[in-house]
């Protein structure tokens, strides 16, 4: 069947393409959830949503993985782009598509790309400190006690070869101009000034380039030189591209980022340069168009430590997911993480909020009003008479914050209001006592609060926002009621 394309604008959003050389962790679950959230949010305002994640698999660290195992690195990336695959269902995720840098589809645009910014591409011989944790050259100045303070534990080698460069100082005032005027948005504001006086200390060229032999030939070669793999960071960041079928100047490439409204990069902190800097000078030198806007997200930490497999506090989505379920962990990253500042995870800060917000708020209030408002079944209802106009203003409050919040991506804020329209609930229930005198208009006003709160919980929570509207029914004014089991259980921790 042919369905009608929807006629709004559109809307590109993309995650970072995450290295597989190891299983998501929370950090990664909290960016595709807020993503997700941005891509279900634009769906309901109309527009033409394309909602893209995948798999970075063309770095070394993948080869050295796979060796440590054992195995092949075919196998190690497939197995562990699978489990990347995998949190679609655990998450309960909208993604539109998932490209992994090993398809032949991100190959042929990765090398197109190569060919097309070929005119500030040279070749020069290079020496240089390398971290394999970041696949990055570093700077000594970059270095704590002569290691990467992002890797401390992998060794830091100094390599010196002949490398494709990118003329990169060739856009340094191209680019202060578009962050500088917001033509390319960085948010927050922060990040915006991190990456401008990056800027203007004075940009460099930078390597785009390894050896055969030093990427263990494993990655994208160079068109015309056998002896060259292309750097993972150059090809990688073209999967934004490539995914839409730019080395076939595929409609939905032309649709979606070249003719597209809107470009949403979403990103961590620590891919802000390769994102705000390298990528857009990158399309400047191919004559493509820009991303309109890039935002930044903090880190996730656990226990006030960072998340490392070496301390072992590596949170699992999935196991967060089968005690608690998708639609509690969802919450949790959108409602316990401030988007813009690093966040906390532990499993008793995990356990309170279930229990107050979710056990507690929404799951006890929905349950207690549509217990209550089984007794108007079959009633004829009068939707502008029957509700009081004190829960009215509440839900209109709650939906415009919802829309002002979410404009600048504050979704715990966005949250925060829905919850505050769920305590407006609780409070006119204890007020009302609808149980000792059944009121139709009270016990309506109260349907009419769940169901709203339903409706715009529907980016963050799919799952739940169903349950509670299969929940309520209508037919020719008249309402049938048939409360479900409980939202979210009690769980004992
Ligand atoms: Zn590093």
């Amino acid at each position: 069947m042919c369905r009608p394309r929807p006629m709004g604008k559109t809307f590109f959003i993309s995650t970072a393409i995450p290295y597989v050389n190891a299983k998501p962790h929370l950090g990664f679950a909290l960016e595709l959830v807020q993503a997700d959230i941005i891509a279900r949010y634009r769906r309901l305002q109309g527009d033409d949503v394309f909602f893209l994640t995948g798999t970075d698999e063309n770095a070394l660290k993948n080869v050295l993985a796979a060796e440590q195992e054992g195995i092949s690195t075919e196998e190690l990336v497939t197995r562990n782009a699978e489990m990347f695959k995998s949190l679609k269902k655990t998450l309960d995720l909208s993604w539109d598509d998932f490209v992994r840098t090993t398809e032949p589809r991100h190959r042929a645009g990765a090398q197109k790309f190569w060919l097309v910014a070929k005119k500030d591409i040279y070749k020069k011989s290079y020496r240089g400190l390398y971290c394999v944790g970041c696949e990055e050259f570093k700077t000594s100045k970059d270095l704590v006690n002569e290691h990467c303070p992002e890797h401390p534990n992998a060794p830091i080698e100094d390599i010196e070869e002949e490398n494709y460069f990118f003329r990169l100082t060739n856009y340094q005032k191209t680019l202060e101009e578009l962050i500088e005027s917001d033509r390319l948005r960085v948010v927050p504001e922060t990040r915006k000034n991190e990456v401008l006086s990056f800027i203007r200390e004075g940009l460099q060229d930078f390597s785009i380039s390894r050896s055969r032999e030093r990427a263990k030939n494993w990655g994208i070669l160079v068109p015309g030189d056998e002896t060259q793999i292309q750097y993972v960071w150059f090809d990688a960041l073209t999967n934004y591209i490539t995914a839409l079928g730019y080395a076939e100047n595929s409609d939905r490439f032309r649709r979606f980022w070249e003719g597209g409204s809107s470009i949403t990069h979403l990103i961590g902190k620590g891919v802000l340069r390769f994102h705000a800097i390298y990528w857009p000078a990158m399309l400047l030198s191919a004559g493509l168009k820009l991303p309109t806007q890039i935002v930044v997200h903090g880190y996730l930490t656990v226990g006030g430590q960072k998340i490392s497999k070496s301390l072992g506090n590596v949170i699992d989505p999935f196991e967060v997911v089968e005690k608690y379920g998708t639609d509690a962990l969802r919450y949790w990253l959108a409602r316990d993480v401030n988007p813009f500042e690093d966040g906390d995870f532990t499993w008793e800060k995990f356990a309170e909020r279930y229990e107050a917000d979710l056990a507690n708020g929404i799951g006890n209030f929905v349950s207690r009003v549509l217990t209550l408002a089984e007794r108007l079944n079959g009633t004829r209802i009068d939707f502008e008479k029957d509700v009081d106009p004190m829960l009215a203003g509440a839900v209109a409050r709650a939906q415009e914050a919802m829309t002002a919040k979410l404009a600048g991506y504050r979704f715990h804020e966005a949250l925060a209001a829905i919850w505050e329209l769920i305590g407006a609930g609780d409070r006119y229930v204890n007020e009302k006592k609808p149980w000792a005198v059944p009121d139709k208009k009270v016990l309506f006003s109260l349907v009419t609060v769940v169901d709203n709160v339903a409706a715009l919980l529907l980016p963050f929570l799919p799952g739940t926002s169903e349950k509670i509207t299969k929940q309520i029914a209508w037919s020719d004014h008249t309402i049938t009621v048939s409360r479900g089991p409980a939202l979210f259980p009690r769980i004992s921790s």
